[in-house]
């Protein structure tokens, strides 16, 4: 194997096939490193891979509307057939309930306007249409098991939701990465896996490549953290923690896989988010559902310190979850025995993503993905290359932020927004849903 290259990304995941494809389309020589044995082994196998239009701010939303195209035409974007098989995405839309932690979805709905991307407003007696047999009372707010009331209703009637036909889900994450993964083969890109980064050198001044547990050396002067959960690890052993306004921490969290409540079928399923019983949703084949949480106030955060350590077994977090989701599908039976998974989120101070340079010259990341960035993985390898090319060619991406064109909604962005220097964005919501 050369040992010498023009990039080196750390990680294999979705975000960090698809920054390897993107450099290696550009002509840049690249090497990819994951400590895993395969694409997509990491925190991007776990995904739920829901892929939906609306966050908090413009510029999330802007780019999960970009991000849609290229699940939407998958075989446009990667450009070759993988042997392994191809994805399935699955556009069945994504149904989200009006409340006012989200603002009854004003918000929203006004940025789908300015960035041009459709919705219809759901009357509440019309709900069922979409979640057949849904309960459309209200349950707010969120209670632990133990609390009283768990799982009565409060009193009120939903106010309606909204749909957005721009969503759906990837059938297979993991399969995803590897279809990118022989993308990049395609232009170039190397893949080394079962392989572990334990230092990031540096030579005058800037990154000159990264050491292996083995002891051996690959020289480059670019290296990218595209290390999921363990990014902040990548950015310690950078040196680049410190001077960094915003930071990443491992998020435990599970995913509950059960059957499907009655009407909730493969087919006629679609994705759904409920802030009011604060769970999410979307349909899984062989007519079960999936079931996270959008991680109410009530609900202690399982703060991972070390990614390599963390309690695979599902908690009360699980049963939580499916109980919750019980209050709107009284159909929803709840099997004794747990299944779904557990998987740790990389979040931000603000759960939006950071995608930058670091203070090291030649040194770059794109973490803090916050449970919510699958979607962006294809934008996000556009997103790294545009950053990495022109801070390599001189460009002072910190005191005059690039400005990104995203080519399919024809629309502009600063990518201020992703800084790891922005200031905590008030806007968000502080949860899954960015
Ligand atoms: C339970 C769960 C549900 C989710 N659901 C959704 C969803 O529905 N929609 C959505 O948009 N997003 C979702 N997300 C978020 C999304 O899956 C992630 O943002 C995305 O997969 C991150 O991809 P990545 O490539 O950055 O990281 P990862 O997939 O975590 O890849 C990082 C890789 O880095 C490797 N690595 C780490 N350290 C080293 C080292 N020292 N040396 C070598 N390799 C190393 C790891 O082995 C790993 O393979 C979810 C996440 C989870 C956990």
């Amino acid at each position: 194997m050369n040992q010498h290259y023009d990039a080196i990304i750390i990680g294999s995941g979705i975000i960090g096939a698809c920054t390897a494809f993107e450099l290696a389309k550009k002509g840049w020589k690249t090497l990819s490193l994951d400590k895993l044995p395969e694409a997509g082994y990491g925190s991007t196998s776990s995904s739920c891979a829901i892929i939906r239009t609306y966050y908090s701010v413009l510029e999330s939303c802007a780019l999960a509307y970009e991000g849609w195209h290229y699940w939407q035409n998958w075989q446009d974007y990667v450009g070759v057939r993988d042997e392994a098989g191809m994805i399935e995405y699955h556009n069945t839309g994504c149904l989200v309930i009006k409340t006012d932690h989200n603002h009854q979805l004003k918000i929203a709905c006004d940025v789908m306007d300015k960035i041009g991307c459709d919705y219809r407003h759901v009357a509440t007696e019309n709900i069922a249409d979409y979640l057949p047999g849904a309960d459309t009372q209200t349950f707010h707010p969120a209670k632990r098991l133990e609390d009283e009331g768990f799982g009565e209703p409060t009193g009120a009637t939903l106010s309606g939701a909204v749909f957005f036909p721009h969503g759906g889900y990837v059938n297979d994450p993991k399969l995803s990465a590897h279809n990118v993964q022989c993308a990049a083969q395609a232009h170039g890109a190397e893949f080394k896996f079962n392989v572990e980064v334990t230092k990031i050198l540096r030579e005058n001044g800037r990154t000159s490549g990264v050491e292996l547990s083995d002891g051996s050396t690959v020289t480059a002067p670019v290296v990218v953290n595209v290390a999921g959960p363990h990014s902040s690890k990548i950015n310690q052993m950078a040196g680049v923690s410190q001077a960094m306004k915003m930071s990443t921490r491992a998020l435990r969290h599970e995913v509950a896989h059960v059957p499907a409540p009655a009407g909730f079928t493969e087919d006629a399923g679609v994705v759904y988010s409920d802030s009011d019983i604060h769970t999410y949703m979307r349909p899984e084949r062989g007519n079960h559902i999936l079931i996270g949480s959008e991680d109410p106030i009530c609900d202690d955060k399982e703060w991972v310190d070390d990614p390599d350590k963390y309690d695979l077994n599902f908690s009360t977090q699980w049963k939580t979850m499916v109980m919750r989701a019980g209050q709107r599908f009284p159909t929803l039976g709840i099997p004794d025995t747990a299944s779904g998974v557990v998987a740790l989120y990389d979040v931000s101070d603000d759960w939006m993503p950071i995608y930058d340079k670091s203070d090291l010259a030649g040194f770059y990341m794109a973490c803090g993905t916050s449970g919510n960035q699958y979607k962006n993985a294809p934008v996000a390898g556009k997103i790294m290359t545009a950053i990495i090319e022109a801070s390599e060619a001189g460009h002072d991406h910190d005191s005059d932020p690039l400005k990104f064109h995203l080519e399919n909604i024809d629309r502009e962005i600063s990518l201020e927004f992703c800084s790891r220097n922005r200031e905590i964005n008030k806007n968000s919501s502080f949860s899954v849903i960015g």
